[in-house]
């Protein structure tokens, strides 16, 4: 008891400080990092660390505390070079002040985009015409962008079903909407690893998928073989949909605040 007072005695504002900074620290990371595939790393090099630490400091094994002490090097060095893409996209995160696009929107501006992306996914749907457009959240997806034919013009159900017709130069591939714009045509997305036991989830639907496992957009995918409407937001996709659940989703997406308590009624 004495001892606790003691180190209570003892105790600043710097050391609360300390804490605190250190704490937020470590808030920060796990923040930046929530919903990557890092997250699932982080916890193994961590378990895997607190095994190995058990394990030398139990036992006087020698040559095993060598080769733990030396690799700790190695990872530090390696950490970086695996987690490239996700503190490239954590820096990215950290840097972004602005409110994205969607989140300050007019209502005229999102119901217009809404109602026309029902319109175009209705139409495409029934012509079983295969399509998948991306709409970017406040992540950047410049470098998947970069993988398609630029465009820059405002989103309109002529010209998306333009892009999708069958054969045509820009059909293969997904759209990348970021607010108002088309912002490019024909881009290559990531395929998620995950495994599906439907069969009817070939690789439009594994890009769709993959694509927003890592970041906050959507993916709106219409079959070509069966012409079922789903979309795909944090890596899960939610399939067979119908106007009026797409309409509640597209809605959620452009105005997260004012579209809750509408979902609650
Ligand atoms: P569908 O139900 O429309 O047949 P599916 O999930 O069965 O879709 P596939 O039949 O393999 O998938 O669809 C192939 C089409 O998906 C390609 O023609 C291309 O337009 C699109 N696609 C495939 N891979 C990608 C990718 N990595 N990024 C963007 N689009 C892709
Ligand atoms: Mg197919």
């Amino acid at each position: 008891m004495i001892e606790i007072t003691r180190i209570f005695s003892r105790f600043t504002w710097e050391n609360a400080a300390d804490i605190l900074l250190v704490a937020l620290i470590f808030y920060t990371l796990l923040r930046l990092f929530r919903g990557t595939a890092a997250v699932q790393l982080l916890r193994g090099i961590l378990v895997l660390t607190f095994v190995v630490v058990l394990i030398s400091n139990m036992v006087e094994l020698t040559a095993f505390r060598w080769l733990v002490n030396n690799s700790l090097n190695v990872i530090l060095v390696a950490i970086p070079v695996i987690f490239q893409p996700e503190l490239r996209r954590a820096l990215e995160r950290l840097g972004r002040t602005a409110p994205l696009f969607g989140r300050r929107a007019s209502q005229a501006t999102t119901e217009f985009l809404v109602s026309e992306l029902l319109r175009t996914v209705d139409t495409l749907s029934e012509r079983r015409h295969g399509a998948i457009i991306v709409l970017e959240g406040a992540t950047g997806l410049e470098e998947y962008i970069e993988t398609g034919t630029r465009l820059d013009s405002v989103v309109s159900r002529e010209l998306l079903l333009t892009i999708f017709f069958p054969n045509t130069a820009l059909h293969d591939g997904a759209v990348i909407v970021r607010g108002d714009r088309i912002l490019a045509a024909g881009c290559v997305l990531p395929l998620t690893q995950r495994q599906f036991a439907d069969t009817q989830m070939g690789t439009r639907h594994r890009a769709a998928v993959g694509i927003t496992e890592q970041n906050d957009a959507i993916a709106v995918v219409v079959s070509e073989e069966t012409g079922i409407i789903s979309v795909s937001r944090h890596g899960r996709i939610v399939r067979r949909l119908d106007e009026k659940r797409l309409r509640k989703i597209l809605q959620a997406f452009y105005e997260p605040r004012r579209a809750a308590p509408r979902d609650e009624r």
